[in-house]
């Protein structure tokens, strides 16, 4: 009778010696960065040339790649103007709805290629303000699509903050004390869409104690979108089958910065790699026969990811069963 292999908790069913690699079932280019690279590659030709405005992703060789069919980032309308375009295009992010008014005012044509998730937003954020609420925008204020939001929102009674102290009140409301500033009655609270879970809930709590006194109401609208969801319980799988975690993304992605940092945090050694050649020997050495497992931020092109399963595979690990990702042409997140 055949015995059972010794278990351990990072691999439940392999049998010793089998180094494989594991791959997050949620990686790399999300549905909205995906669908807007797309629809920009379709419209650009080095005849036709195209300039989002702002970064359309953060990844050399897709700049590189993009470059060579007329699409090159510019900062402004102006700019793209005055370096000879006749068509802009508004990233997955999403702006404001002054980008379409310049590039009418210059007599250029706007491609849009705005998220439709990070649109709702847009929606939503106008709806709340026509119903009187106070909005904060839970994410970072520098971003573009919460700038977006907040400009389609159109009102002065709105702020972006990722931390309690950055909101424009120090008190919960009915605080007496002297200097306080207190919330108004209602307040909503958005979050940018690639914020984590646990920590919009800790935010709104927090938000929730100072808004709810005195008669006042609250709202948290969950508007992390359901990519990104996903992409985060990935992650969590993979750390439980996982002895080392490479996340895959340029230098300067710092999504993929945060799935390394995440990957720490949850207690399995992880790297942020930017090529194959980053992966440094101690690395999987140190995981001795345990599987690698890949992750990749969402300005990672499918190439990139394969290069890395390559390498690994020449080194003796077994390729990751169907390849990096399920294919599903027909997929659309839930609205
Ligand atoms: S809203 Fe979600 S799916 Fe859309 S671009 Fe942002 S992260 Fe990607």
């Amino acid at each position: 009778m055949a015995t059972a292999p010794t278990l351990t908790p990072n691999t439940p069913t392999q049998p010793a010696g089998e180094r494989k690699i594991v791959v997050a079932q949620e990686l790399g280019y999300c549905w909205g960065v995906r669908r807007a690279l797309d629809i920009i590659e379709e419209a650009a030709s080095p005849e036709a040339r195209v300039a989002p405005i702002g970064d359309i992703i953060h990844n050399p060789q897709v700049v590189e790649r993009l470059r060579g069919r007329g699409v090159e980032g510019s900062t402004s309308v102006d700019e793209a103007r005055s370096r000879g375009f006749n068509r802009v295009a508004i990233t997955a992010h999403g702006m404001g709805p002054h980008l379409a008014e310049q590039a009418k005012a210059n007599n250029m044509e706007l491609i849009d290629t705005t998220c439709p998730l990070v649109i709702k937003v847009q929606r939503l954020a106008q709806k709340l303000v026509r119903q009187g609420y106070y909005i904060v925008m839970y994410g970072d204020s520098y971003h573009p699509e919460v700038k977006g939001v907040l400009a389609w929102a159109n009102t002065t009674k709105s702020c972006a903050a990722k931390h309690i102290e950055e909101l424009p009140w120090n008190a919960p409301r009915g605080s007496k004390e002297p200097g306080a500033i207190v919330p108004p009655r209602k307040v909503a609270l958005v979050s940018q869409t690639t914020k984590n879970i646990a920590e919009l809930m800790e935010f709104s709590s927090e938000l929730q104690r100072m808004v709810m006194p005195e008669g006042g109401e609250f709202r948290l609208c969950n508007t992390i979108c359901e990519p990104t969801t996903e992409r985060q319980n990935a992650l969590k799988a993979l750390t439980s089958q996982a002895h080392v975690i490479l996340a895959i993304g340029g230098k300067k992605s710092s999504n993929t910065a945060r799935l390394a940092d995440v990957g720490n945090q949850m207690g399995v050694p992880s790297f942020h790699i930017e090529r194959p050649e980053d992966i440094q020997q101690e690395w999987l050495d140190a995981a001795g026969d345990g599987n690698v497992g890949i992750t990749a931020g969402a300005s990672t092109p499918d190439d990139v990811i394969e290069q890395v399963v390559a390498y690994l595979v020449e080194r003796g690990y077994s390729a990751p069963d169907g390849g990096i990702r399920p294919v599903d042409p027909e997929y659309v997140p839930n609205f």
